[in-house]
């Protein structure tokens, strides 16, 4: 029942990414608590398989996962430094000039990252500011040595292989790292898929740990249980749920499961037949997804079990997201507190 989160799955899949780029150290982005899968579980257990860049979104997801890790992991910052953070044992990304002097006079607390702007016009300097800026970047002393820890970038359109941002930025972003010995990074998981010339030295996969395209070799990672509540019969002619969307064309079963929107199973599965699992058999969702509650048309299972499960290795937050006119990064990360997790351990 609830949420099965297969760490074993997440590390072989961490090992997987980290083979399509052999020359580069894996990395692995466990913001948004490692996409709604339990940082703290998730980042020792990559910590384990051997993965020592983490990259967290905010400062305090850096604080929560510093003290399950060991000394020699990093944890890089992707919003840098607000105003009146403590940084401790941690690496902001600088992503602007006036971070990066907010940083200076904080320093010697230990290394910096710079994030540069290739393109996508969300964070990171763009080419005349890194300019004014880069000499002193490059020679500044720090507790961890001379230099920024990692110059980055990120790529906009690395699930798109033939986009032509990919070479775009891969040119805008060697321009602007020609002559940094520090190390490189520029590539998620689309961009580790795109080939050697993305790779650089550090690696920074996320979705493809947890299972999500666009790396469409992972292995299934989470696996969701609801359980059911009710059964009950209805007649051909009555209707189920709010809106009366639908309405029994036979004598039928329904079963009413304990999840709903405000656990991530969103509203807009609504009316899409979107099947639950019991097995190798499928039941239908019929009727309008509420907030805490899905009723499933189970008429044609040969019994009700105690749970349905709508995410597996049969249907994966990708199908998921497709159905709902999303994709599988807002599935898993709108999953919410309620359901009871499972972490099943790496072995
Ligand atoms: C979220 C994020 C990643 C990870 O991206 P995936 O597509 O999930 O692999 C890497 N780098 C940055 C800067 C990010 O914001």
């Amino acid at each position: 029942m609830g949420l099965t989160i297969d760490l074993a799955a997440i590390a072989a899949n961490w090992k997987a990414l980290a083979a399509r780029a052999p020359g580069a150290r894996p990395g692995a982005v466990v913001k948004a608590d490692a996409y709604g899968l339990g940082a703290a579980r998730v980042a020792p257990a990559l910590y384990a398989a051997g993965a020592r860049h983490f990259f967290v979104a905010l400062a305090a997801e850096g604080r929560a996962i510093r003290p399950l890790l060991g000394d020699d992991a990093s944890i890089f910052v992707l919003s840098g430094l607000m105003p009146g953070q403590d940084l401790t044992g941690l690496i902001p990304v600088l992503n602007s000039a006036e971070q990066f002097f907010r940083d200076r006079a904080l320093r010697p607390r230990g290394g910096f990252a710079i994030q540069l702007d290739s393109g996508m016009n969300r964070l990171g300097m763009e080419p005349a500011e890194w300019a004014a800026i880069r000499a002193e970047a490059l020679s500044a002393r720090t507790a961890a040595g001379q230099g920024p820890a990692l110059v980055m970038s990120h790529l906009m359109c690395a699930d798109e292989p033939g986009h032509p941002a990919n070479a775009a930025q891969l040119a805008a972003f060697r321009e602007m790292a020609m002559g940094v010995t520090a190390p490189l990074s520029l590539s998620a998981t689309g961009g580790i898929l795109l080939g050697a010339d993305y790779h650089f030295d550090v690696t920074r996969p996320g979705i493809g740990l947890y299972g999500g395209d666009p790396f469409a070799e992972a292995r299934p990672v989470v696996t969701l249980a609801l359980e059911v509540i009710q059964t009950r019969s209805v007649a051909a002619g009555e209707a189920v749920g709010y809106g009366c969307t639908w309405t029994a064309a036979r004598p039928s079963r329904i079963a009413t499961v304990a999840a709903g929107y405000a656990d991530g199973l969103l509203r807009a599965l609504s009316g899409k037949s979107v099947p639950l699992w019991a097995g190798d058999r499928s039941a239908p969702i019929v009727g309008r997804v509420s907030m805490d509650l899905i009723t499933v048309d189970v008429t044609d299972l040969p019994d009700v079990p105690a749970a349905l499960e709508i995410l597996n290795a049969r249907q994966t937050v990708d199908d998921l997201a497709a159905r709902a006119g999303t994709i599988g990064y807002e599935i898993l990360t709108s999953l919410g507190p309620r359901y009871p997790r499972d972490w099943r351990a790496a072995e």
